[in-house]
This record gives structure tokens, C-alpha cells and sequence, in this order.
């Protein structure tokens, strides 16, 4: 039996592990699909405090997982298939097997939003992504037209990535102005490589009877004219759904399925916890999420010790 199981590898899940195994807690920390959390699909975080230079994100997560097992964190690959927080100890599924537990801290972090497209879904992986960083150099992107779609930080730094790649960048937003902040929009707007095309939704994704991208097929917001734009990319920054799906039902999550955090990091049922993006929607930084993994850390830490564990 597990005194703490962490759910998710991100910042969030390790800096839980990382006070959880300096309190002599032993966790279990499941990495979940994307070991290391969507920090490892950037290039270059800015903004850790500790990092003038800036740390590439794969980078900042191995070493958050190495501080981790320095003190005790045992960090297994695995995806919770199913879990059942209505007993005590509380049990999970993971990969098929039974893993038990005293309290849980959810750091599930959220997966990328897609556009929701048929042809998006055809396309994935022939020329549609969700990660610059990942797939940006790819020979089929290179020196080609490349679009990105959405208007907040994500799509900003995919887009001022992509330019060492394609030949031109198109970045696709359904409003007027960008969301993202000041300094990353206006890097992004100052770049002759990117083109920002406004007031513009995709779609469809063209062409899945090829099986690669050729191009988008857009709709004006405004004028509802309808235009297509060369491309051998798409790449898919629109935001991010919480990954909580296992949960549903088990604990309290608001209509967009995020965790409801109550007190602290407290969720509805006592004696799990939760950190990091599958309950913030406000904030959304690796700082902050890290900040909420040590709360977490501290909170599971003071209950088990209510319960004389
Ligand atoms: P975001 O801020 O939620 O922006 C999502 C963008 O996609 C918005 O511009 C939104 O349009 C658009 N969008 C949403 N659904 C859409 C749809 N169905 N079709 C077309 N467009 C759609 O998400 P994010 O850019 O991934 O950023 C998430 C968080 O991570 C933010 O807090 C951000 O600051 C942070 N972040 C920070 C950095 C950094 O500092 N280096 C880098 C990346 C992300 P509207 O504007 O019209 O809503």
C-alpha cells in the first residue's frame, strides 16, 4: 500500500514528489503518456525563476525527475485506466494493474485542444500537429508554407519557432487581436516571416484523400467569405482540455471538466489533492503549477499525519 501516489510527471507531479520524498514519504509518482508533462514540448522556458538564460523544457523536467528520485520518488511509466475514490484506501488501475493507496495527488496536467475537424483527424501526424517543438524540423515542413492556428502564447512561440523552418509562417486567429501576452505577440507580429492571418477560422484541413496537408480551407468571421491557403503544415495551438476524464463522476469538476480545488489544494474528497493544470485555468505557468505541487505536497503530508500514518 502507497502512502502518497502522484499522478502526473509535469511540474506540478514532481515537485510533489520531489517534498514527498523529502518528507520520507516514499511516492509512487505514474508518469501518465507524456512523461515530464507539455513542458517537455517546449523549446526554451523563459520564465523559471533561476534560469536567466532560460532552460530548455525536456531539460528543466529531467532534472525536476532526478531531484525527485534523489530523495526516494519511485516514478513508474503508467496511465490511471480507472479509479475508485469512494473507498479507502483508494484504488487505481494502472495499466491493468491494482495500485492502492492512503491519499492521491492529481497532477494530471491537460492535453492539447483540438480543432474538432474530420480532416484534422485524418490528418494528424501527415502534416497536422499540436507540437512545433516536436515535429517543427521535419523535412516535409522545411522551406514549405507552414500555418498555425490560434492566438494565444502557444501559438506565438510555435509560430516564431516554425520560422526556422518554413518558408513563410501563416498564423490563424479568429479574432483581430491576439490573446497572448505583450511581449510574446509582439515578437511573434514583428517577425517578417510570420503572416498573421485575422478573423479567420479553419475549416477543413486539406487534403485528406492525399493523406498530407496541401492547405486550409478558411472562413472569414466577419465577411464569411471563404478562401484557401497553401500549406504543408498545420500546427494546432488553441489551448488545452484538462486531463481528468478518469475522475469524472468520483470528485468535483466545474462544467469544463478542471478539478474544483477547495481549500489549499483540498478537491471534494479528503485525502486527495490536486496540483498544476487539471485545476488551473487562471494561471497555466510551469511556476505556478509547481508552487500548487509543493502546496499539494504539504497538504497530503499533514493529512496522512491526521490520520496517524
Ligand atoms: P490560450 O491562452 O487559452 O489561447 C488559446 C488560443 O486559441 C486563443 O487565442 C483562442 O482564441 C484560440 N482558440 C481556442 N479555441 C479555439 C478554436 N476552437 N478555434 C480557433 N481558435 C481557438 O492557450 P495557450 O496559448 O496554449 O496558453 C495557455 C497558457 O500557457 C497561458 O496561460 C499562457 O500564458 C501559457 N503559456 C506561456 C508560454 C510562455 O510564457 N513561454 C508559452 C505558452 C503558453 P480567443 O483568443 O479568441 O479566445
Amino acid at each position: 500500500m502507497e502512502k502518497v501516489t502522484i499522478i502526473g510527471t509535469g511540474c506540478a507531479g514532481l515537485t510533489a514528489a520531489i517534498y514527498t520524498a523529502r518528507a520520507n514519504l516514499q511516492p509512487l509518482v505514474l508518469t501518465g503518456v507524456m512523461p515530464g508533462g507539455l513542458l517537455t514540448t517546449t523549446s526554451i522556458v523563459e520564465n523559471f525563476p533561476g534560469f536567466p538564460e532560460g532552460i530548455d523544457g525536456f531539460e528543466l523536467m529531467t532534472r525536476m525527475q532526478k531531484q525527485a528520485e534523489r530523495f526516494g520518488a519511485r516514478i513508474k511509466f503508467g496511465t490511471v485506466e480507472a479509479a475508485d475514490l469512494s473507498r479507502r484506501p483508494f484504488a487505481l488501475t494502472v495499466d491493468g494493474e491494482r495500485v492502492e493507496s492512503r491519499t492521491i495527488i492529481i497532477a494530471s496536467g491537460a492535453g492539447h485542444r483540438h480543432l474538432g475537424l474530420e480532416s484534422e483527424r485524418l490528418l494528424e501526424n501527415r502534416g497536422v500537429t499540436y507540437c512545433a517543438t516536436c515535429d517543427g524540423a521535419l523535412p516535409i515542413f522545411r522551406n514549405q508554407p507552414l500555418a498555425v492556428v490560434g492566438g494565444g502564447d502557444s501559438a506565438c512561440e510555435e509560430a516564431t519557432y516554425l520560422t526556422r523552418f518554413g518558408s513563410v509562417v501563416y498564423l490563424i486567429h479568429r479574432r483581430d487581436s491576439l490573446r497572448a501576452s505583450r511581449i510574446m505577440a509582439e515578437r511573434a507580429l514583428a517577425n517578417p516571416k510570420i503572416q498573421p492571418v485575422w478573423d479567420s477560422v479553419v475549416t477543413e484541413i486539406l487534403d485528406a484523400q492525399q493523406g498530407k496537408v496541401t492547405g486550409v480551407r478558411l472562413k472569414h468571421v466577419k465577411t464569411h467569405a471563404a478562401t484557401t491557403l497553401s500549406c504543408a503544415g498545420v500546427f494546432v495551438a488553441i489551448g488545452h482540455v484538462p486531463s481528468t476524464a478518469v475522475f469524472k463522476g468520483q470528485l468535483e469538476l466545474d462544467p469544463n471538466e478542471y478539478v474544483v480545488p477547495k481549500r489549499g489544494t483540498e478537491t471534494s474528497v479528503p485525502g486527495v489533492f490536486v496540483a498544476g493544470d487539471c485545476a488551473d485555468h487562471v494561471y497555466r505557468q510551469a511556476v505556478t503549477a509547481a508552487g500548487q505541487g509543493c502546496a499539494a505536497a504539504i497538504d497530503a503530508e499533514r493529512y496522512l499525519a491526521t490520520q496517524n500514518v
